[in-house]
């Protein structure tokens, strides 16, 4: 079975802990903090790969964890960072956050992308002696790695989509122009799988057309097969439309033409606006007139109009050559742009749980992962930055729980793996 959408729940590695350990040597009284630090958490990475077309695989395997980074040792040994989990998918899988669906990537070329990224390592306790603390008895815990629910939805990268009834002639379209074979067949939904074929212009030109299986009436609502396929010719610049010239399945041509516009309309006025042409197959079925009658109603509604026999690839060669000189002029296959987080989300009202721990003078602000997503967002050179930071701090509570903790202009507050003085 086709499958292009699926939900996937990623979390990344965990960050090694730091050690605390003092120097040892024979004769030698006290030897200085030497505990290392904690191994750098596995990411999770995303990879396009051009042999998968479906992630079917994600339908049996939903949960992915990269490994943790090792513990600091003695001797300021630093713990090994993990390895990142690579996940393989599809050419043009978008990657969305499951709860907000918010685009995170679009993996549409050869680069991979950290979609889920794994916690620091923790400082080991050598990072932690001052002239007035020589002896520190702490060292940082590993930040955790980020956890996400994904969804992953698959939208094609071709550069023409044909759309139609089913029966039209769309995959022996495909199947004369490319080198793809998609299956042919005298009954309705023979294409169940959108089919990708290259057509070769000669001179190393070539465009990609996506057969994509055949849209009916109330599919853009949801009503049957359709609407979920009209997600891979989203991203085409261009539209070939295809109709039954002959009527032979007794329905009338331009009304057929007009319910698939209407239907892409209600799935996506975007899309409905995209430059489109007609060809009308299977001329052979009908007469001259005819095929004059049809083809003066497009070309005055401002459609270029393609009379052809896909069967026997006549009219099929004018096509592709108009095609092919009209995609020059047309912008690039479309590539979805990451979309920032919003720092609004902070607002959301969510439980933000947090303890405090004081040791040796400094406040440790722990278990309170919530806050790490923040501070990777932070910019400690921003002004406004780092007072959002504060008011973070602030609305949270934590300013407040700090004072009760006695804290005092100077004192030094940890919060994972960053540490600043407190200003009342
Ligand atoms: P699709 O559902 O739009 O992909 O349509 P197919 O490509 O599977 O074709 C449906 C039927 O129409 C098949 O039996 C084809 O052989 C037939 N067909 C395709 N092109 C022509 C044509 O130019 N003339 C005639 N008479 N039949 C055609
Ligand atoms: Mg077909």
């Amino acid at each position: 079975m086709f499958v292009d959408i699926a939900k996937i729940h990623l979390k990344a590695g965990k960050g090694g802990d730091g050690a605390v350990s003092f120097h040892r040597e024979k004769y030698v009284a006290a030897g200085g903090p030497d505990g290392g630090d904690g191994g750098r958490g596995g990411n999770i990475v995303f990879r396009a790969d051009s042999n998968l077309s479906t992630l079917a695989d994600f339908r049996y395997k939903r949960k992915y964890s990269a490994e943790a980074g090792q513990n600091g040792g003695a001797s300021r040994c630093t713990g090994k960072s993990a390895q990142d989990l690579v996940i393989s998918v599809p050419v043009g899988t978008l990657v969305k956050d499951a709860e907000t669906g918010r685009i995170i990537a679009d993996i549409s070329d050869d680069e991979p992308v950290v979609i889920a990224k794994g916690g620091n390592g923790g400082w080991g306790n050598q990072h932690f002696a001052t002239a007035t603390r020589q002896v520190p008895r702490f060292a940082k815990s590993g930040n955790p790695g980020e956890e996400i629910d994904v969804t992953l939805e698959l939208k094609l990268l071709a550069d023409v989509g044909l759309i139609g009834f089913p029966n039209v002639g769309k995959s022996t379209l495909v199947s004369v122009v490319s080198e793809a074979k998609p299956k042919i067949a005298n009954y309705h939904f023979t294409t169940l799988t959108p089919v990708l074929g290259v057509v070769r212009m000669g001179e190393g030109s070539s465009f990609v057309m996506a057969d994509i299986p055949g849209l009916i009436e109330g599919a853009g609502e949801g009503v049957g097969l359709g609407h979920e396929f009209l997600r891979h010719v989203e991203r085409c610049r261009m539209l070939v439309h295809v109709i039954d010239i002959s009527g032979s399945e007794g329905r009338d041509p331009i009304d057929d033409f007009d319910k698939i516009n209407h239907e892409l309309k209600v799935f996506s006025p975007e899309l409905s606006e995209r430059p489109q042409i007609v060809v009308g197959n299977k001329c052979d079925l009908t007469d001259e007139e005819e095929v004059a009658r049809i083809s003066e109603y497009f070309e005055s509604k401002g459609y270029k109009f393609f009379p052809v026999m896909a069967a026997i690839a006549e009219g099929t060669d004018e096509l592709i050559n108009y095609v092919a000189a009209e995609l020059q002029k047309l912008p690039p296959i479309k590539i979805y742009e990451a979309e920032p987080k919003p720092l609004e989300d902070f607002t959301a009202p969510k439980k933000r749980d947090f303890t405090i721990r004081v040791c040796d003078g400094i406040y440790f602000v722990e278990n309170c992962e919530w806050i790490l997503d923040i501070m990777n967002r932070v910019d400690p050179d921003d002004y406004e930055s780092l007072q959002y930071f504060e008011r973070v701090l602030r609305q949270s509570g934590i300013i407040d729980a700090l004072e009760d903790k006695g804290i005092a202009a100077g004192d030094t507050v940890s919060v994972y793996d960053i540490e600043f003085e407190f200003v009342p």
